[in-house]
């Protein structure tokens, strides 16, 4: 009775087809798992489908990476209504942000002497999605790099790397917003995991939690035990949801891998519940709109 609510697929940067994804989890005995893919949905459908078959509860989610002073803080977003009109418009404008993106750092890296095509990053995303872990694993295939991590430094892609190039991001409030419009539950991911500044405090997670934030990511592979115990006091004395997940990737021998957290289903059965009051007032809300638009 074990879930893992932070995991990605190919349709962002992981290696598990979502298919192969929840097959996987099925494997290793969980009950529930949520695919919370880099800003995008597209793996949802095929991760439903082939949870249906096996068995396993499937909770559709997404990972928004939002920017607030240059520090990236993540929000996953779980119950999302996927045909929400508002979202898919957003997103497919992150996506292009991205795609935009890439072609500036390809351009960077060839400036600095390493040979690497677009289309060849294009090739291992696979997808419409692009993200710097495409770009590094065109530069291990190309020998510029052993290990991926390497491509994350300041000499390549990390950020504020010589080959690093910002895009368009929202910011965590409007990232809140935005999810809970789209009915879903917003939940801050790994807050002492940023891949830049310092963890997120008390004081930025209440003033988050006015803007809508509803949880917090307590379990996290990379939390060490005292960030655990930290977010789970400040959960716990903010009335916020407490999640985790593993954040796989699919990477062999990564330290995220699937099974890395095995979180109690009483979170799980919280969050549902959660989502079940939201989607209630949500749906009330637009209703309320199209009677205020007919009255007009
Ligand atoms: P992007 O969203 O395109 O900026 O890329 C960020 C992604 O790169 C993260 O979601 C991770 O999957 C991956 N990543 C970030 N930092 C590292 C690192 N130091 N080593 C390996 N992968 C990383
Ligand atoms: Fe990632
Ligand atoms: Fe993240
Ligand atoms: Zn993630």
């Amino acid at each position: 009775m074990s879930a893992d609510l932070h995991l990605h697929t190919t349709a962002s940067d992981g290696r598990y087809s979502p298919g192969e994804l929840v097959r996987a989890a099925f494997e290793k005995s969980f009950k529930t798992i949520a695919i919370t893919d880099h800003d995008t949905t597209a793996g949802l459908k095929e991760g439903l489908t082939a949870a249906e078959k096996i068995g396993l509860e499937l909770i559709p989610g997404i990972e928004l990476s939002t920017i607030v002073e240059q520090r990236e803080i993540h929000l996953l977003g779980y119950y999302l209504d996927e045909n929400n009109i508002r979202l898919q418009e957003t997103l497919k404008r992150l996506i292009e942000a991205r795609r935009g993106r890439a072609v500036k750092m390809v351009e960077k890296l060839k400036t600095m002497g390493l040979d690497i095509s677009l289309d060849r990053v294009r090739e291992i995303a696979g997808s419409k999605f692009i993200g710097r872990p495409h770009i590094a694993r065109a530069m291990q295939e190309k020998g510029y790099i052993k290990e991926i991590p390497q491509a994350f430094s300041t000499e390549y892609i990390g950020r504020g790397g010589k080959a690093y190039a910002e895009r368009f991001k929202l910011t965590p409030g409007e990232g809140i917003e935005l999810l809970h419009q789209a009915g879903a539950i917003s939940v801050l991911a790994h807050p002492g995991y940023l891949t830049s500044g310092d963890p997120v405090s008390e004081t930025e997670i209440t003033a988050l939690k006015t803007r809508g934030l509803r949880g917090i990511e307590v379990y996290y592979s990379r939390h060490t035990s005292a960030q655990q115990d930290y977010y789970e006091k400040i959960a716990r004395r903010n009335n916020l949801l407490i999640t985790g997940g593993s954040d796989c990737h699919g990477q062999p021998g990564a330290p995220n891998s699937l099974g890395t957290i095995r979180l109690p289903y009483t979170y799980v059965t919280a969050l549902k519940q959660a989502a079940e009051k939201t989607k209630g007032k949500v749906i009330l809300a637009q209703i309320d709109n199209n009677r205020e638009v007919r009255e007009c």
